[in-house]
């Protein structure tokens, strides 16, 4: 069993003083030992895929299996990773640019298929490795740098996307509540199917969001019936990325059960480390 520190690497952490990065790596690796001791993962079997931006660097920072992937296509080689292997645990980063702008159809599709993997998003609302432009959740008239006289355009609502395309287990997080994003990690990553976890992830150097959010989050309550899609929605709606005076609302606001995709593809067969004719056997079957 290892400890968090252990799952420290050599790699120089180059993120600013004070991003909320920060607060997302340290709740992945407790939820990564948290999931090695009671919950039986075998990290030798985990693998971690970023797309690019800085939330990407965090797979140079966990002492994990990983792949670095293109921008916006994290899900791609997560469900290729997924179909070639399905005992594998699969976790993928994106930015939101990476998952909502240029990754949008591929992040739908993931959830429409109900993919058996954990999707964690660094929502800074900015693009910050490329210094400040607007991404689809900063708010309407955001002063980026390709938006001096701020943005034209409304956010997009991640939470009533994920909803919508059929994401399975679907949850809020706020990067500076460590211990509430930990368990949203380790109750996405043992759920069966697609899990979606948006981090609200203040970018200090081109979107300091933190204030903000410290006055305006707010944990699920009781009354909330996550098995209710309607419910979901309504939750989701109360706070759309702008500045409208809801609270913000973190937990899980939808959980339910279905089969993988996997299960419903493969059928028991595991195509990786096979012998050559599972595979040819399963692609007959496909065609
Ligand atoms: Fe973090 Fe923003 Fe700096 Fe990137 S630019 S490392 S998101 S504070």
């Amino acid at each position: 069993m290892r400890s968090v520190k252990e799952l420290g690497t050599y790699a120089v952490n180059t993120w600013c003083p004070g991003c909320g990065n920060f607060g997302i790596l340290t709740a992945v690796k407790k939820a990564l030992v948290e999931l090695e001791q009671d919950h039986g993962l075998d990290l030798s079997k985990t693998v971690m895929v970023s797309g690019i931006g800085c939330h990407a660097k965090i797979v140079d920072y966990v002492r994990c299996n990983s792949f670095y992937s293109l921008h916006g296509r994290v899900p791609p080689p997560m469900t290729g990773i997924k179909l070639a292997n399905p005992e594998l645990t699969v976790i993928g980063h994106a930015g939101d640019g990476d998952a909502y702008g240029e990754g949008v159809a591929h992040l739908v599709f993931a959830a429409k298929r109900n993919l058996d993997a954990t999707m964690i998003i660094h929502d800074n609302r900015v693009y910050g490795l490329t210094t400040g432009q607007f991404t689809p959740t900063s708010p309407g008239g955001f002063p980026g740098r390709s938006t001096p006289a701020g943005s034209p355009e409304d956010p997009i609502n991640p939470i009533k996307l994920a909803l919508t395309a059929g994401a399975t287990f679907v949850a809020r997080g706020y990067a500076a509540k460590v211990d509430q994003l930990k368990e949203l990690i380790i109750r996405g990553v043992t759920h069966s199917g697609f899990s979606f976890i948006e981090v609200l992830q203040p970018c200090y150097t081109f979107f300091n969001t933190y204030d903000y959010y410290n006055k305006k989050v707010e944990e699920i309550g009781e009354e909330h019936d996550p098995t209710n899609m309607t419910m979901a929605m309504e939750l989701a709606g109360k706070w759309n990325y702008d500045d409208s005076g809801s609270a913000i609302a973190t937990g899980i606001f939808f959980q339910v059960s279905k089969p993988t995709y996997e299960e419903r593809l493969l059928k028991g067969r595991r195509p990786a480390g096979s012998a050559t004719g599972d595979v040819v056997g399963l692609v007959k079957e496909m065609i």
